[in-house]
């Protein structure tokens, strides 16, 4: 049986994962509860509000189980908001957010200050074969420390970090689900079945 893939759903872009993910065949699960977490072999943390999204897991009994699932090793796509909950440390957050320390990286919110709050751009991402990917930078957080464990998969300016992996777990500064470019999916969906 093919691994079944949540996507969690109390608020942000929930329904463009859904639509990239059943573009390669995968009918995902939408997670508001513990019993739908349960349901789940790796979950996909979309972009939205980290901090918005940090208080209704607390609200719905989700923090604590999806926190041992991912120190158990689950296998999770975080993109944009999902990244920074997927972080260890986060910056300039709210002071009662709370992040799951799945990938040992500290991120600064709205990284990229007022005048450059959205932008595109082509970036090289690693393990992605082909032309460059097209990221779309929403109000997007970067990465300001990277722990000895993660790789870095991508970066905009040089040197500033906008995509990671640490064993199962990659993040996303940007939205690859703003995107007709599946990759990003597949480089994650490959981490699962691997
Ligand atoms: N700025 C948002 C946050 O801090 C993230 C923006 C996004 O997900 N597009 O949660």
């Amino acid at each position: 049986m093919s691994p079944a893939i949540g996507i969690l759903a109390l608020q942000g872009a929930v329904d463009l994962h859904a639509r990239a993910l059943a573009r390669l065949g995968v009918d995902a699960v939408e997670v508001r509860r513990p019993a739908q977490l349960d349901t789940v072999d790796a979950l996909v943390l979309p972009g939205g509000e980290s901090s918005a999204i940090s208080k209704l897991l607390v609200l719905n009994s989700l923090f604590d189980p999806l926190r041992e699932r991912l120190r158990a090793g689950m296998p999770a796509f975080g993109t944009c908001a999902g990244m920074i909950l997927l972080a260890t440390g986060v910056l300039d957050g709210r002071t009662d957010q709370r992040s799951f320390a799945a990938i040992d990286i500290d991120v600064r919110r709205n990284a990229f200050g007022r005048q450059n709050d959205s932008f595109e751009t082509e970036l090289e991402v690693a393990g992605v074969d082909g032309p460059t990917v097209h990221a779309v930078f929403i109000r997007a957080p970067v990465v300001e420390r990277v722990g000895p464990g993660v790789e870095v998969l991508a970066t905009v300016d040089g040197d500033r970090a906008v995509a990671c992996r640490q064993g199962a777990v990659i993040v996303t500064s940007f939205h690859p689900e703003l995107s007709d470019d599946l990759r990003l999916h597949e480089l994650f969906l490959a981490g699962v079945a691997a």
